[in-house]
């Protein structure tokens, strides 16, 4: 999972607003970001590394980056190592292709294209088919492990007739996500989708005094907080293209196939995000008014619900509100910390979770307690937890989980790579409260879960193994 970012405006300077606005995906990626911009002789700059936003640029950096149009990146890593080399975005020059394809500058100088710079979001599944293609037709071997490069790639050697048939190439060769921004060296900024649509990505638009801006962002939290108005939510197969200057133009794609994944409203996505309309945070609650009509059908009687801070919070908020108990505040976060899931190493998120977490022991201590987590994938976390709140003085716990069990991996870009790695695949139901050590374990049912939602426009494939692109393993 990462974030990705645009910004177009017809002339104001636009690269703090790109940083300030990346800044706020900070928790869809830890490892590294970047941004690239157009300068005034019509070449890309870029400048990404690892680390977070607020280390990374200085006021010195953005005046060197000073453009009316760039895009921006926060990486987490599903694929390839958490090197620097592997960041993007990724600028692909007319130099790099002079060296591989000459035939493809004569077409790049015919269409005014020398250089792109990419970002993307999401996860490819056929990586090894389509370094067969760009090697076998054009000679290219990409630098990096990044699917970024292999998407740039393909986008700027099929580059011939159209933007349009060059991108609904690569929808129809690439298997897996992708929601995809590229700047180009005209200064325009072309954004796409796969077929799927599994990875969100939305425009928005503003007027201030009297210039016209767009916005794209993974998530609507920045084009609330500049004030953007939705423009456009990006859905399965949309192509939406920006010429600098010019209104936007857009080709929808078949909404039939769309399957996004619902772990976005599960975990991934900002509380004050909306998605379709549906705001996160309401879908948390709603998730945890359920989980209290199930606690109510065993019976259990807390005394107090916490959460496991943060993505727990809104769940535990309507659990509370459902069964009519306190929602306390029993476990303390360090906000400095990364998210825990999203540290790459098993051994990074054991220590990490011990640096994140504090106890409140006057809280918790001789209660009956239902602790609510947004979901369980390796149970790190609820395992430390709940060994620390026994020890605080807990007299029992019921753990609750506000989404389903998850069983399988997912391709699309959530880091659940193996069926190894899930909890829930070692252990029967008993056997995990065993695990666990609590009184009561219940996770959200997934009959439950897809009353929320939509049940056909969205991927549910951790929780019930039915992909939406069928798999070769
Ligand atoms: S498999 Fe799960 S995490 Fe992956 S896209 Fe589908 S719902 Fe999302």
């Amino acid at each position: 999972m990462c974030g990705i970012l645009a910004i177009i405006s017809q002339k104001s300077n636009i690269s703090e607003e790109l940083v300030l606005s990346l800044s706020m995906l900070q928790h869809r990626g830890q490892d590294g970001a970047g941004i690239a911009t157009l300068k005034d002789n019509n070449s890309i700059f870029e400048y990404k590394k690892k680390g977070l936003v607020s280390q990374i640029f200085s006021i010195d950096i953005l005046k060197n980056m000073e453009s009316s149009v760039g895009v921006g990146h926060v990486r987490y890593t599903t694929q390839g190592s958490d090197s620097e080399l592997n960041l993007m975005p990724i600028t692909l020059k007319k130099k790099d292709i002079s060296e591989i394809n000459n035939s493809l500058q004569n077409i790049l100088k015919k269409k005014d294209i020398s250089e792109i710079s990419i970002v993307f979001n999401g996860n490819i599944q056929n990586i090894s088919e389509i370094k067969e293609i760009l090697k076998n037709k054009f000679d290219f071997i990409a630098k990096t492990e990044s699917d970024g490069e292999l998407l740039g790639a393909l986008f700027l050697f099929h580059y011939e007739k159209s933007v349009i048939d060059s991108i609904k190439y690569i929808q129809t060769i690439v298997k897996g996500a992708f929601s995809v921004l590229i700047l180009t060296n005209s200064g325009d900024i072309i954004s796409f989708i796969d077929n799927y649509g599994f990875r969100p990505l939305f425009w928005g638009k503003k007027v201030k005094n009297g210039e016209i801006f767009y916005m794209a962002s993974s998530e609507t939290p920045p084009l609330d907080s500049f004030e953007y108005d939705i423009y456009k939510e990006m859905g399965a197969g949309d192509i939406l293209f920006f010429e600098k200057n010019r209104d936007p133009i857009f080709y929808e794609g078949k909404k039939e196939r769309q399957s996004f994944c619902v772990f976005e409203y599960l975990y991934f996505s900002r509380p004050d995000s909306i998605i379709f309309n549906q705001s996160v945070a309401e879908i948390r609650v709603e998730c945890g008014k359920t989980l209290a009509k199930t606690a109510k059908k065993h019976n259990l009687l807390p005394d107090i619900v916490i959460d496991i801070p943060s993505s727990g919070y809104f769940a535990a908020s309507g659990f509370s509100e459902e069964m009519n108990i306190p929602l306390k505040r029993g476990i303390l976060q360090n906000e400095f910390m990364k998210r825990t899931f999203i540290l790459p190493q098993q051994s990074e998120r054991d220590a990490g979770v011990k640096q994140k977490f504090n106890i409140i022991k006057s809280i918790v201590n001789s209660k009956k307690i239902a602790v609510i987590d947004d979901s369980i994938v390796r149970g790190t976390t609820a395992k430390y937890l709940i060994k620390q709140l026994k020890l605080a003085g807990a007299k029992e716990i019921y753990l609750f989980s506000a989404s389903p069990k998850i069983f399988n991996p997912c391709y699309y870009g959530v880091d659940i790579a193996k069926r190894e790695e899930l909890i829930v695949n070692y252990y029967s139901h008993d056997g995990l409260e065993r695990y666990f050590g609590v009184e009561k374990l219940i996770f959200l049912d997934l009959d439950e879960l897809k009353k929320i939602f939509d049940r056909n426009r969205f991927c549910f494939a951790c929780f019930d193994g039915n992909y939406p692109i069928l798999q070769d393993e």
